[in-house]
């Protein structure tokens, strides 16, 4: 089975994918993490990712397309994945259909952009764990009480300036995705503002597992 969530940024194509993943067996692949990890690892690919990234723009498709082949070509992903966060632009769909690789299922997760910058700028990074935490009062999942302040970083991405240019490269160039898939009778369309466990249980009854 081969998935692609896609949705704008803070939509919870990440906390599904990570839930999904289990379920059916399938590895969850995040561009924004690979590219994290290589930015991290000051690999040339990562010091050069994230000059675009740290600003909110897409890093070049052709970048972006290397590193997922990679992963894609690893034995933990012959019995399928969900791509998540990728395709983001029209190019990398057709790179997809280039490279032979046939999706099953393209599950977007709509959010309306009020809403989007509402979860991204109360969303926290726990420092050493990873974990992901939302501050906002009817955020999910709350830090544990116990936590310190300064265990919980912003991602640079998700600073205001760089969630506007965000919001806008999506409009742009991953929203058209939406039509892209529509036109191949592959989309499962989601409303992103619901609960993550409802959001599983929705795509467990429409993959039909
Ligand atoms: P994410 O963690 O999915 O929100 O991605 C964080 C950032 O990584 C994005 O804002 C882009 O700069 C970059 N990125 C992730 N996936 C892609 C992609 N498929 N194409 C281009 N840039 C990407």
């Amino acid at each position: 089975m081969k998935l692609v969530f896609l949705g704008p940024p803070g939509a919870g194509k990440g906390t599904v994918a990570q839930v999904v993943e289990k379920d059916f067996g399938i590895m969850q692949i995040s561009t924004g993490e690979l590219l994290r990890a290589a930015i991290q690892c000051e690999t040339e690919l990562g010091i050069h990712a994230k000059y675009y990234m740290d600003d909110g723009n897409l890093v070049p498709d052709d970048l972006v397309m290397a590193l997922l082949k990679q992963h894609i070509d690893t034995s933990e992903c012959k019995s399928g994945y969900i791509l998540d966060g990728f395709p983001r632009t029209i190019p990398q769909a057709e790179a997809l259909i280039d490279a032979e690789i046939q999706i099953d299922r393209v599950v977007n997760f709509s959010m309306t952009d009020a809403l989007i910058i509402h979860r991204l700028s109360g969303r926290r990074i726990h420092r050493e764990t990873g974990r992901v935490y939302n501050l906002n009062p009817d955020g999910h999942p709350h830090p544990p009480a116990d936590l310190e302040d300064n265990m919980l970083v912003l991602r640079k991405d998700d600073r205001p300036d760089a969630i506007q240019t965000r919001l806008k490269v999506y409009h742009e160039q991953t929203e058209p995705l939406v039509g892209f898939y529509q036109k191949r009778n592959l989309l499962l369309q989601l409303d992103g503002a619901k609960p993550s466990d409802v959001l599983c249980e929705e795509i467990r009854v429409a993959l039909g597992h």
